[in-house]
């Protein structure tokens, strides 16, 4: 019979958390550092879903500037009603707003208007418009639940939508009662309580002895189904404290430049991606982020990163902020984290990892690598 293969994705649990609390070196005695696919969650997840990398599967960042392709094109003839923009601006009001547009659109991905100018949507294409985790969720490049139904598989991908301990409960039962060959287990809220307390012992601690106890428990649970099985926990990345913060739209306010007619940008916390739309625009906006600490991607590192593309959907240039430095504000949101990720993939804070039952296979590197081995 088929060994079961559980994989249990904790976002944000970097390798540096791995060396600074320990975790579950008894049970998972196989431990690697990883570099992180270059970009947020919503870059590594569908890498880690289709073994593909941006420059395939698309999706580096929400929001491209892409005047032909945008589905918000429509949202023009609300301009009139958009005053005033401090209002459009509030937390509570642009979430009830995401909520609707995602309900008019009927995208059933995870959509948020983070803090994006709402007059720019109609510009604007937002990558996650459909669900990644299902049959099809990537197409036309394969995803997990595609390959996996494709090897007949009985399998069972958390649904993202549901709480972590309702993902948790459900698999483990599945797990237990030897239902399942395949479990791809999904804890999404660490990401979030590291964004507000990274380097915090206090809190952090604590919370990876829960997730800890959480993983063995459904260690147990295979060990009780009686069949042989391989559990491994892995993560996208991890977390960069906050050292410092970059004011973009002043810098550009100040070049004299207009957004749509010299050029156009995407800003997010870590990193600001332009298109030129009039020539002398690039000199003058890297005049203007000159003083900024951060630096020009090179065309190598990009593809280095999978995230070069002839088409330039990810923008023509991309400026990344030193570790640690956040945009703010930024089209993600108007206040600095306490941490953030998607800085170079090299920092020490970056740094995934990979914790197994069994020996890393010599090919897990990189996120990217998660794919094969999840669907060998
Ligand atoms: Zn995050």
């Amino acid at each position: 019979m088929d060994k079961v293969k559980a994989f249990v994705f904790v976002d944000a649990l970097g390798w540096r958390q791995i060396e600074r609390y320990g975790f579950l070196e008894d049970i998972l005695p196989h431990r690697r550092k990883i570099e992180m696919q270059f970009g947020y969650s919503c870059t590594a997840i569908p890498t880690i879903l289709s073994g593909k990398r941006p420059s395939e599967h698309g999706h580096l960042s929400f929001y491209d500037y892409a005047p032909e392709k945008s589905p918000f094109k429509k949202m023009k003839l609300l301009a009139p009603f958009l005053r005033p923009a401090s209002f459009w601006r509030r937390g509570r009001v642009r979430h009830q707003l995401s909520k609707l547009i995602k309900r008019i659109y009927g995208f059933t991905g995870y959509f948020q208007l983070y803090a994006v100018p709402l007059e720019r949507l109609p510009l604007l294409d937002y990558c996650e418009k459909r669900d990644l985790f299902v049959p099809g969720g990537l197409a036309p490049v394969e995803n997990l639940a595609d390959v996996w139904t494709r090897q007949g598989k009985r399998f069972h991908i958390s649904n993202w939508r549901l709480k972590e301990e309702d993902n948790f409960r459900i698999a483990r039962d599945l797990l237990r009662n030897g239902a399942l060959d395949r479990a791809f287990i999904y804890f999404a809220a660490f990401d979030a309580l590291q964004h507000d307390n990274v380097g915090r012992d206090e809190i952090l601690a604590p919370r990876m002895a829960e997730y800890a106890g959480t993983i063995r428990s459904l260690y147990f649970a295979l060990k009780e189904s009686g069949r042989e099985f391989e559990l491994t926990v892995f993560s996208d990345h991890g977390m960069t404290p906050l050292r410092g913060t970059l004011d973009a739209p002043a810098a550009l306010e100040a070049s004299g430049l207009v957004w749509g007619e010299d050029y156009a940008s995407a800003i997010d916390s870590t990193m600001a991606r332009f298109w030129w739309l009039k020539p002398g625009a690039k000199e003058r906006v890297e005049a203007a982020f000159a003083k900024f600490s951060g630096r020009w991607l090179t065309r190598e590192e990009m593809e280095y990163h999978g995230i070069w593309r002839d088409d330039k959907k990810f923008g023509d240039a991309i400026f990344l902020a030193d570790p640690g430095i956040q945009f703010c504000p930024s089209d993600m949101g108007v206040k600095p984290l306490n941490g953030m990720h998607g800085f170079d993939p090299a920092d020490e804070d970056s740094f995934a990892s990979w914790l197994s039952t069994e020996p890393v296979p010599d090919t897990v590197r990189r996120v990217a690598d998660y794919f094969s081995e999840m669907t060998r």
